[in-house]
């Protein structure tokens, strides 16, 4: 089977880009009253991830996390790329395992995992899980019948945007006494993972917890485990927008591994990335539904040039929210600003705003404060990067439905994507990018499209 195959999307025409799709999009939608919130997905943007993965962090396999965005689209993209997966739970393993993806190319990333689940996994051959706890073996060793554990490590997470090793991760001086207990257990213990917590602000988080690593690599050397797999977890960013670039990280992240786990001592690396492939992917369209205009009684409120009129302030009402896609304002930590879809004037005044969601909770607010120009229901505003943890974690919550989301590819990605299906089971980075120039070549000979994506496909 080809997973590729199922994918919905339609054809980015060649020319076009995912933008000029956001601007049909709206363009159509503006001539009815609907003007329902929206995404546009490219899925060629996961493409370039995954190209720009290989060649910073060449000797590092990805496992792209699930719950960062688990919609269908997105994961049989990655699939059909030949990335592996981490899943946490039952559910995310079935929809991988849907797609045809070898039980091998699974990480079962739930130090804590729930006895039904553990059986699960072991019916449907998944065996690379992690660990962290004593409790958590003896769960393994009685309903697991040939796992191959990972220790997850604690780090120093406290510069990161949201923090993991509060949660999980055993502590250094607690490891040999866990791969003693496995040891006493039976279970075989291949390897050691951690995560820098996500949204990562020093990359030395990285190399301290990959030397960490080494330390429990010999530990269980010592006590005979055969060691051979390095799991770095996630915590790159997905977009450029950032303090710290992702190629800064990994600046970092190669010296160390080669320092302490070299080309010859066979160690198979791999990591966990999820905001890294999808945040930038995803393009989020809403509609100004309401708008109030509060003027500043103040008398001597005077205007400032630079800043924008000072005299009133706005509050716009938007068709998704905190509830809905903006939930990552809440569990991600994430601060999203709009762009907007209107170019203002180069004199348009601008006021101090600020944007809510469409439910009765007063919580449901998306920006405290920015400057916009004085804007009218039924205008748009335009959300990007908004692909990580934003509609997997939404609800519908007050009634508001989950916006639509339009995936488009052009046909060089589509053949690239296309292309690496054929090497589904056993794909390896290097194969992938020595090929990838003759299928990525932009063809030539297309029709002269009307409309930057075409929808009947495949
Ligand atoms: C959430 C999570 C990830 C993905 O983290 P990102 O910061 O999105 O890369 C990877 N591994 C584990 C175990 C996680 O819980």
């Amino acid at each position: 089977m080809n997973p590729a195959a199922e994918i919905d999307f339609a054809f980015l025409e060649e020319g076009f880009s995912a933008k000029d799709v956001v601007e049909q999009k709206i363009n159509e939608s503006s001539m009815t009253d609907d003007r329902d919130a929206f995404y546009v997905c490219d899925l060629g943007d996961i493409l370039k991830k995954h190209l720009r993965w290989s060649r910073a962090l060449p000797r590092v396999a990805p496992f792209y996390a699930v719950k960062c965005n688990d919609s269908r689209s997105v994961v049989t993209t990655l699939a059909s790329l030949g990335t592996g997966f981490d899943c946490a739970s039952k559910t995310e393993i079935q929809l991988v395992q849907s797609l045809g993806v070898d039980p091998s190319r699974i990480i079962y990333a739930n130090p804590c995992k729930q006895v039904s689940q553990i059986k699960y996994a072991s019916a449907h051959g998944v065996q690379m899980m992690t660990f962290d706890s004593e409790v958590e073996l003896m769960k393994v060793a009685r309903y697991h019948d040939n796992a191959k554990l990972v220790l997850r490590i604690a780090t120093d997470d406290s510069k990161a945007v949201c923090r993991l090793s509060i949660k999980f991760g055993a502590q250094l001086k607690a490891c040999r006494g866990l791969l003693e207990k496995a040891k006493d257990l039976g279970l075989d213990v291949i390897g050691v993972s951690f995560h820098v917590g996500s949204g990562c602000t020093d990359p030395l988080t990285y190399s301290q917890a990959i030397g960490d690593a080494r330390c429990v690599f010999d530990m269980g050397d010592e006590l005979g485990f055969n060691m051979n797999l390095l799991d770095i977890g996630g915590g790159f960013p997905g977009s450029d927008d950032v303090d710290l670039k992702f190629e800064e990280i990994t600046a970092v992240i190669n010296p160390a591994l080669d320092k302490y786990f070299p080309v010859d001592s066979k160690v198979k690396i791999i990591a966990e990335p999820g905001r890294f492939y999808v945040a930038s992917a995803y393009t989020l369209v809403v509609n100004i539904i309401a708008k109030k205009v509060i003027l500043d009684d103040d008398e001597n409120a005077s205007d400032d040039e630079d800043e924008g009129t000072t005299d009133r302030s706005i509050m716009y009402y938007v068709n998704d929210g905190v509830y809905g896609s903006f939930n990552c304002i809440l569990y991600d930590h994430a601060h999203c600003l709009p762009s907007l879809h209107k170019k203002p004037k180069p004199d348009e005044p601008m006021y101090p705003c600020s944007i809510w969601g469409p439910t009765c909770d007063g919580l449901d607010r998306i920006v405290e404060q920015c400057f916009l120009p004085d804007m009218q229901v039924g205008d748009w505003l335009v959300f990007e990067n908004m692909g990580a943890y934003t509609v997997a974690a939404s609800s519908t919550f007050n009634g508001f439905q989950k916006p639509d989301i339009h995936f488009v590819i052009s046909r060089p990605s589509w053949q690239c994507v296309q292309f690496s299906s054929a090497d589904l089971r056993a794909p390896t980075e290097e194969s992938f990018l020595q090929e990838m120039p003759a299928c990525c070549g932009r063809e030539s000979g297309v029709e002269m499209p009307t409309k930057p994506y075409q929808t009947n496909m495949v």
